[in-house]
């Protein structure tokens, strides 16, 4: 039935001390598979989308050599008397526009009026921007004829101002590899080489699900002993993303035999079920129980706060993951490793946030043991150095603290207390917060 071969076992309910960061990060890449199906979206859909297929050019970038200014195209040749301090003075024989080249070969003395993004003509070696130059009108002949001239009064040198064929892209190049996320820039990329059409992993199926019985959906009076499933709507919110389809589940309440059939259900059709809720040790916390009867649970408990009670494994052939309940657990804990997984599945390359050192504008609380991630808001002093301030209380039900901030304060294990001017290691929010 199930290939255990490749799965990593933890063993958590024989060793109650909870596995790192990295562990559980490494647990989660092997255990997930990249999804096989792919599908062809046009350029204009594809926004977000992890390219399955390495993007080889069939062309040159730009095309031709072209002007990057505004002015006269040139032959160096002839720009002696301008280049030894005296000026130069050149026959204007006609003009390039982008799209309507100058038919024709440069001769000894000639110039040609350019626009940008117009082709160089044959024969000539550099552009001279407008501003560098005098136009003279001959007085005796209508502009255009042949007979205008324009002075050069500024040094020219070989190459200038012109935009090499393939200095972007070269033919036979990849220029983009498979794994990618297509940023705007790389939809322009595609553009440029003429693509229409690009393979993308299919959309991830995400299903979410909330659990506990005091939660209360949107849209009625709160009763007493309730709060709202918020959980729901950041999980929703954090997955709004071309990669994913979201298939939410609504609100279960603590009842095993209910979550075991919507584990059941729901593992049919999804890659991916992520609860909140119902992970931690409580007499009303399921989640665990379930998972293990309905699939395979890998860890349950990582060394890090928030979200120390974290679970991780399969239902069906369904990923798993019962983040905690608390709300600013399961962003952190989303972040750390469920965003991993769906990476993986994606068939991406793992995008890790940009980590900076800063500041601290203010003390930090913390014991050695666990890693913590804090909420920071980062700024820059007068003096231009990176600061990061904490957003106060920090406990994982306080989800103004997620608010205000603009990045992750990251402390490992053995850190203690932080004094204001110690330097700590940052994540700023990255696409994921
Ligand atoms: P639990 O892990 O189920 O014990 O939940 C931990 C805390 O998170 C409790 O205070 C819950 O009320 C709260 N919580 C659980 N689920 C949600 C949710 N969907 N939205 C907001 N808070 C929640
Ligand atoms: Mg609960």
């Amino acid at each position: 039935m199930k290939d255990t071969s490749s799965t990593p076992i933890i063993n958590c309910d024989f060793d109650p001390s909870a596995i790192t960061l990295e562990q559980a990060q490494q647990v989660i890449l092997q255990t997930t598979k990249t999804i096989g199906e792919t599908e062809i979206v046009s350029i204009r859909q594809a926004l977000g989308r992890v390219l399955r297929c390495d993007i080889v050019s069939t062309m040159d970038n730009p095309p031709n050599d072209n002007s990057a200014m505004d002015g006269y195209a040139v032959r160096v040749a002839d720009c002696e008397q301008v280049n030894q301090g005296e000026k130069t003075i050149l026959t204007v024989v006609g003009k390039s526009f982008a799209g309507q080249p100058f038919i024709g070969h440069l001769g000894r003395g000639e110039a040609v009026r350019i626009m940008t993004g117009a082709k160089i003509p044959l024969g000539a070696d550099a552009v001279v921007m407008q501003e560098h130059t005098e136009y003279a009108m001959n007085s005796c002949s209508v502009s255009g004829n042949g007979a205008d001239k324009v002075i050069l009064n500024v040094a020219v040198k070989s190459g200038q101002n012109i935009r090499r064929q393939g200095e972007d892209i070269n033919i036979g190049q990849t220029v983009i590899r498979a794994g990618t996320r297509l940023t705007p820039a790389a939809i322009g990329v595609l553009a440029t080489m003429g693509i229409v059409e690009v393979e993308v992993t299919r959309e991830v199926n995400v299903a979410i699900i909330s659990t506990g019985d005091e939660l209360q959906s949107l849209g009625t009076a709160l009763k007493d002993g309730n709060i709202y499933d918020s959980n729901r709507y950041v999980l929703a919110a954090l997955l709004n993303d071309p990669r994913f389809n979201v298939i939410e589940k609504g609100v279960l309440n603590d009842e095993k035999a209910v979550i075991e059939q919507t584990f059941i259900n729901v593992a049919s059709y999804a890659d991916v079920v992520i609860t909140t809720g119902g992970v931690s040790v409580g007499e009303a916390d399921w989640i665990k129980d379930c998972v293990k009867k309905t699939g395979e649970l890998f860890f349950w408990k990582a060394a890090i706060k928030p979200g120390r009670p974290i679970t991780f494994g399969k239902v069906g052939s369904a990923l798993f993951f019962g983040l905690p309940g608390n709300p600013v657990s399961v962003m952190v804990t989303f972040a750390q490793f469920t965003c991993w997984a769906l990476q993986k599945l994606a068939g991406q390359q793992i995008e890790q946030p940009l980590q900076l050192s800063a500041k601290l504008l203010s003390p930090l609380k913390k014991r050695a043991g666990r890693m913590e991630f804090q909420r920071g808001i980062l700024s820059y002093d007068e003096q231009g150095e990176l600061c990061v301030q904490s957003t106060g209380e920090q406990g994982s039900g306080i989800l103004t603290s997620m608010m205000q901030a603009n990045c992750l304060i990251v402390l490992s294990a053995d850190e203690t207390a932080k004094a204001i001017g110690d330097k700590v290691m940052v994540e700023s929010f990255s696409a994921v917060l």
